[in-house]
């Protein structure tokens, strides 16, 4: 089991100016789905459902490990972020982390590595919240460039915060795990190996690092672009067409909304897991190309179980 901490105010001020970017979070659930994994949900007043707002306290209760709180990695109102964080979770995914600290300590950028469960979170903070589009191109260039994988489907490699270069209204892109807190499905806590492992030592080494300037960044970019290999979302054959015969075939890319595509399948969020609040990255489901008789959800919804989720059942009685 993990230790639990009483925290003072300041180490959660000091949380907050290093990693929150917009006061909206996610809880983790205390309990795993059939599957295992133990999903977040977006933090709500439970009477007027609007988003519950980040506090001191709500981080003091994260650090302690009372509860265990994720963070969106984009500001809407400035389209900016405080860090990027590069998410490793595969073989060789600390080796990976490893590579791009020290190509990034080559640049004068300094990176804190943090363990998670199979690999960790490699984090930059900038000295004030930069540009989430110029920190993309910044870190996509230096994978491209070291050849580090970078996860794109069913490929594995690592996954950089902030996923979106900016948020459309009504939009909170991807959150990512808080760290320092507990790791709902191991009961652990990661921590940064640079520093003794209690919340005010990790935060006072956060503190410590040199960050990032604008300035440093844009000159970092100049001349760059975001790599073509990497951008993924591709426009989607979403229609709802009634078919002429009145005959209720099943077609599912009629019933959802295709992120992306790669050689072989559409991928999209898939209907069951989002019933229940998962699939925020909205690439669980895939659809074969070829014949799109053939989908799968992988995090492991049945066949059933999104057929049930579009409002048409397998075992339904075709309308006559
Ligand atoms: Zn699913």
């Amino acid at each position: 089991m993990y230790l639990k901490f009483r925290v003072s105010r300041e180490p959660a001020n000091d949380f907050i100016h290093l990693f929150v970017n917009r006061l909206a979070y996610g809880i983790q659930a205390t309990k795993p789905l059939p599957n295992g994994s133990i999903p977040y949900y977006l933090a709500r007043d439970w009477l007027t459902k609007a988003p519950k707002l980040l506090d001191a306290d709500v981080v003091r209760m994260h650090l302690n490990g009372d509860i265990t709180i994720n963070l969106f990695a984009i500001n809407p109102e400035t389209q900016r972020s405080k860090w990027v964080a590069v998410d490793a979770d595969f073989d060789g995914a600390l080796q990976s982390l490893i590579e791009l600290q020290q190509a990034l300590k080559q640049d004068g950028v300094e990176a804190a590595i943090e363990q998670s469960r199979r690999g960790g979170h490699l984090w930059i903070f900038g000295a004030a919240p930069l540009l989430a589009s110029e920190f993309r191109i910044y870190i996509y260039n230096l994978a491209l460039r070291l050849g580090v994988p970078v996860k794109c489907g069913l490929k594995d490699g690592i996954e950089i915060f902030p996923r979106q270069d900016r948020l459309e209204e009504g939009e909170y892109g991807n959150a990512l795990r808080a760290p320092l807190g507990v790791h709902r499905k191991t009961n652990l806590r990661y921590w940064f190996p640079a520093a003794a492992p209690r919340p005010e030592a990790q935060l006072g080494y956060l503190k410590g690092l040199p960050k990032l300037t604008e300035a440093r960044l844009k000159a970092l970019i100049h001349g760059m672009r975001f790599p073509e290999a990497y951008r993924q979302v591709v426009a989607a054959p979403y229609t709802s067409i009634a078919s002429p015969s009145g005959q209720r075939e099943f077609r599912i890319l009629e019933l959802v909304r295709t992120t992306r595509r790669d050689s072989r399948n559409w991928w999209a969020k898939c209907p069951s897991c989002s019933l229940v609040g998962r699939d925020r990255t909205g690439d669980n489901l895939s659809i074969q190309i070829k014949d799109s008789r053939f989908y799968k959800c992988w995090a492991g919804c049945t066949k059933d179980e999104i057929r049930a989720a579009l409002g048409r059942p397998i075992r339904m009685k075709q309308a006559a």
